[in-house]
């Protein structure tokens, strides 16, 4: 008997979690997670909000640390001291190159606002990684430039659109070339008509062979551009699984039910 390959198994492990759990005091957000992204696959994590999806990317790059179970960053297991009531760094070292490693957009695109979108690129680089500077400056106008904003190298923040700003975010990610990219809903806080720019941007990414987490609600971008959706559900995986799989139904009664009610309100 033969057994098929399948192309994403071949692939290294990207990130892991075994088990993974995170409360806040009496309050269980994370119920054990075990989830597997493979470098180059693009994940869409869907779920209702209060679901725990932003907390499971903040712990997977130790924004958050996990109150229980394991994770692992390219076959490396972070080491964490589990405590009483929380869990402490047990190497900073560790978390700090892992952290550069697994890079994070946010829904308010946390740009510094007294710095231009170049040395908003430049500052990690430089004072975190310790690169040289005109290499760094030659790099970061290469990014900027992918993501159309050469012209505004030179701009604050404040004199940007949100989807502008949303694209300096992410330029000033790539930048640290890390090797996981997290996005935690990028488009939630932009105008409708903004949305498209930066959904834009990341499609590119991801027909690059980027392996990205995206939390998003945006339906449609989640089904054409993930290999996977993982769909949570107060704390759990309640379903994971091909795009076309899931969004056929029948899969998960929740899922189906919260697909649903998307449409519905997208109907109104
Ligand atoms: P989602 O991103 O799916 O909307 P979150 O991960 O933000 O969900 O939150 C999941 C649950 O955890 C929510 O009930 C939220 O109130 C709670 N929570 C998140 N962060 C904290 C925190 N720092 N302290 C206490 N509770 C929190
Ligand atoms: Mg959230």
């Amino acid at each position: 008997m033969s057994v098929a390959v399948n192309e994403s198994s071949a692939r290294a492990t990207a990130i892991a979690t075994q088990g993974l759990r995170k409360s806040y005091g009496e309050i269980e957000v994370l119920k054990g997670i075990d989830f597997t992204a493979r470098e180059g696959e693009v994940v869409s994590i869907l779920g209702a909000s209060g679901s725990g999806k932003s907390t499971f990317l903040r712990c997977l790059n130790l924004l958050e640390l996990p109150s229980a179970g394991s994770l692992d960053v390219f076959g490396e297991r972070v080491r964490l001291k589990q405590g009483a009531s929380d869990a402490h760094i047990a190497d900073r070292k560790q978390v700090d190159r892992l952290r550069t490693q697994v890079a994070m957009v946010f829904q308010n695109f946390c740009l510094w606002s007294h710095m231009t979108v170049l040395e908003n690129l430049m500052e990690a680089p430089v004072h975190v990684q310790g690169r040289k500077k005109a290499e760094v400056r030659d790099e970061a106008l290469s990014i900027l430039e992918r993501v159309g904003l050469t012209h505004r190298a030179d701009a604050y923040p404040a004199q940007l659109s949100g989807g502008q700003q949303q694209r300096a975010a992410i330029a000033r990610a790539l930048v640290m070339k890390p090797r996981v990219l997290l996005f935690d809903e990028p488009t939630s806080a932009l105008d409708p008509e903004l949305v498209g720019e930066v959904l834009k941007v990341m499609r590119d990414l991801a027909t690059e062979g980027r392996t990205m987490l995206i939390v998003t609600h945006e339906m449609a971008f989640a089904r054409d551009v993930s290999n996977r959706i993982l769909f949570l559900d107060q704390g759990r995986i309640e379903a994971q699984g091909q795009p076309q799989q899931l969004f056929a139904g029948g899969v998960s009664e929740r899922f189906d039910q919260f697909v649903r009610r998307f449409n519905e309100s997208a109907a109104h």
